[in-house]
């Protein structure tokens, strides 16, 4: 036997990673990936790749990978193989007597960031389109919501009208709520970069840790959690009393103004600063630092839009920039960062309970008209349906009876797990369709679905500066693992046949019966046969794409929306006419109060926990948790403390505290840091069971959400700190 000579392809996609979006050359050998590297024509990246995304081709085949369907009884570690018509078959007899017994709003899917547009917008079609729920949300929830609500509230849509290359002109970057050096590595780099070839960029950071961010601040503002919309106002106050508002374009472009200037008029420097618990001067710096900069942007993420008043916050950061006239301009914007590979595909194709594909909205009759005609169905739900955490607990009351979850893995990364796990248990029938085997969710399934991973199936992503890129297929899923979208589509077929059986009323005489529904709405031959028809839905909206298809991506390279027929490329910046998508041309002014936390500590529970990112992990270390590498830096769970509070509760460095809050209690092992303020303690997000059994922070966080977007308050906690001590 000889051995054949290994021959070294290349594929071009993106990091699956965070919403940076950077390009990567796969290489591989037509079977197994080899290897990868930055692409150096990729705008995000040019080359350049942060520590997980040089590793990708470590991280993605393995034991654990999916590999046919599998059935699951709860109480055992059974798992036994399925044929895909076996278990498809299977799913779709129980959905259907569901929805003939119960009516389809006691259905649910709960999706993922980590979809491809396609894959989201078939999800999509089929909850909406073809079964008639709008229960139907994503785990891009519980980290970018409140900066859809913000955008859509003060600017008229869901449109980041910023780009990357911003980085570069900008003489004020405002980064608050956000570890860019963490959590989106590349765009720090470019900070960096940027700071070292124009010494005059000024960089405020606003965070209640000194992160690693915070060390190329020349004002950092270390404010108490909870605080932003009071900074913002305050800095606000500054701006109008020192005159560096933009009166022009607040007269020829806004509406709201004075409401909000008469609200801001209390929000004094000195009480600002006391709620903050930061220095007034600092305070004064951070506005005249803002106000004075010719080009101003700012960059936000969770720190912003993971609070039970993330949609406040957002607005009432956008307001500074409305109020200077910030934005439409070169180096100048809000600018939020997105924190998953394709949060914006969801965004774009409507993969969220409010939401319909083309930015359009689940109550606007019109939009559900649109849909409804370009779907060929007679009608679509008026309500939206659950976001994520009033879905689950839906389905712990009962509501929910059957639930679909898709390339996510809520029993870790939702708040109050405790909750979340009796919702599973509670729920008639679970549905996991994912790549990996030993997530913690897969405890709670029936049935598991294997679905092709990154590098496997061909695709688009669309980053945080609105850039779509086209993934290329490398290799081949393993075993009988398949695209999501082709799951969602035969599932569409299976479920369509186990109707008929039922006899379930058809919606209309159009189609001859459910069966031959399901043919003609997922008439999907390929990725390219959906991204066709998704693009029709963007047409005359604000995100446009009916000029873009696989070619042009391939020859043109990766491009930004709108990219309208007849382009010849994307648009970098929107509303530089100053023109907004909402009624009256003009954006609006919000004039939020500033309310507190969820839950305030006590003497019970006296410290303040927030949680976050960790450099070298990624979400429940699916991918990130087979590379010894990533785990140099931070090889387990930990609890971060200041040592002063350390000594208060006795606990000694290296030790393990057990944290408790009002929800349930965690263990971790003691890491003490000088650097943060005294009274509050921070965790990593991303450990689960398979590290360390008790180390689960979202053991302790709550499940309060922003009444507008839904996103939880995980950026605060309440919780008291002990030393544990083994039985
Ligand atoms: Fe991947 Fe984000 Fe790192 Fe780029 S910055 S390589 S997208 S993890």
């Amino acid at each position: 036997q000889t051995t054949q000579p290994l021959r070294r392809l290349e594929s071009k996609s993106a990091c699956p990673y965070c919403g940076t979006g950077c390009g990567v050359i796969i290489e591989h050998d037509g079977q197994h990936i080899t290897g990868v590297r930055g692409d150096p024509d990729h705008p995000a990246n040019f080359g350049q790749l942060c520590s997980k995304g040089n590793t990708l081709h470590l991280s993605s085949a393995g034991e654990d990978r999916a590999r046919a369907p599998l059935q699951h009884r709860r109480d055992s570690e059974d798992w036994s193989p399925l044929a895909w018509p076996q278990a498809l078959s299977r799913i779709a007899r129980q959905w259907a007597e569901i929805i003939h017994t119960q009516g389809p709003q006691a259905v649910a899917l709960y999706v993922s960031g980590q979809l491809s547009t396609e894959d989201y917008y078939v999800a999509n079609k089929l909850a909406k389109g073809f079964i008639g729920t709008n229960h139907i949300d994503t785990n891009s929830r519980l980290c970018m919501a409140s900066a859809v609500t913000g955008y859509k509230s003060s600017l008229g849509m869901d449109s980041v009208p910023c780009s990357y290359e911003d980085l570069d002109t900008a003489d004020c970057l405002f980064i608050v709520g956000a570890n860019v050096a963490y959590a989106h590595p590349i765009l720090f780099r470019r900070i960096e970069a940027a700071k070292l070839r124009r010494p005059e960029l000024r960089i405020i950071v606003a965070d209640p840790r000194r992160t690693p961010t915070a060390a190329i601040a020349d004002v950092f503002l270390p404010i108490q959690p909870g605080t932003d919309v009071a900074l913002f106002h305050g800095m606000l106050h500054i701006l109008i009393w020192e005159g560096l508002v933009n009166r022009a374009f607040i007269e020829a472009h806004t509406e709201g103004w004075e409401e909000l200037k008469a609200q801001v008029q209390n929000y004094t420097p000195q009480w600002v600063a006391e709620i903050c618990a930061i220095p007034v001067a600092n305070l004064r710096a951070a506005a005249l630092t803002f106000g004075q900069a010719p080009a101003a942007l700012s960059l936000w993420c969770q720190g912003l839009n993971q609070s039970s008043h993330g949609t406040d916050k957002n607005v009432a950061l956008i307001n500074l920039h409305l109020a200077t006239g910030q934005i439409g301009r070169a180096g100048a914007g809000p600018f939020s960062l997105t924190g998953q590979p394709n949060a914006m595909g969801g965004r774009e194709t409507g993969g969220m309970p409010a939401l319909l594909p083309g930015h359009r909205e689940v109550v606007n009759p019109e939009h559900r008209a649109e849909i409804a005609a370009l779907w060929g169905v007679e009608r679509l739900h008026p309500q939206p349906g659950y976001t994520a955490v009033p879905l689950f607990q839906a389905m712990e009351r009962g509501e929910i009876e059957t639930v679909w979850i898709a390339c996510t893995n809520p029993v870790l990364s939702m708040p109050d797990q405790t909750q979340v796990q009796r919702a599973l248990e509670q729920c008639r029938l679970v549905i996991l369709q994912d790549s990996y085997l030993h997530t913690e969710t897969a405890a709670y399934a029936d049935i598991l679905l294997p679905a092709a991973s990154w590098g496997e199936r061909e695709a688009v992503v669309t980053n945080s500066e609105r850039r779509i890129t086209h993934l290329q297929v490398a290799v081949p899923a393993p075993g009988d693992a398949l695209p999501d979208w082709v799951i969602f589509r035969d599932f569409a077929f299976a479920l369509g046949a186990a109707l008929d059986t039922l006899d379930h009323p058809l919606p209309s005489a159009k189609d001859a019966s459910w069966t031959a529904r399901a043919r003609r709405m997922f008439d999907f031959t390929d990725s390219a046969s959906i991204f066709l028809e998704y693009r029709e839905c963007t047409r005359g909206r604000d995100l446009d794409i009916t000029g873009l298809d696989f070619a042009v991506l391939d020859a043109r390279g990766p491009q930004q929306w709108p990219y309208p027929q007849g382009a010849q490329a994307g648009q970098v910046r929107l509303y530089t006419d100053g023109v907004f998508p909402t009624p009256s041309g003009r954006a609006r002014f919000r004039s939020p109060e500033y309310l507190g936390v969820a839950e305030e500590i006590d003497a019970r529970y006296p410290l303040r926990l927030t949680t976050g990112r960790l450099r070298d992990q990624w979400h429940s270390m699916s991918r990130t948790g087979k590379v010894a590498a990533l785990f140099t830096s931070d090889e387990e769970a930990f609890l971060e403390i200041h040592p002063d509070d350390a000594r208060r509760f006795g606990l000694r460095a290296d030790a393990l505290a057990k944290i408790r809050s009002r929800r349930g209690s965690s263990i971790l092992r003691v890491r003490l840091n000088a650097d943060l303020q005294s009274g509050l303690v921070f965790a990593p997000m991303h450990f689960g069971r398979r590290y360390a059994p008790a180390a689960l922070c979202n053991q302790l966080t709550l499940a309060a959400i922003d009444p507008l977007s839904g996103e939880p308050e995980f950026k605060h906690t309440a919780v008291r700190v002990e030393p544990m001590h083994f039985p």
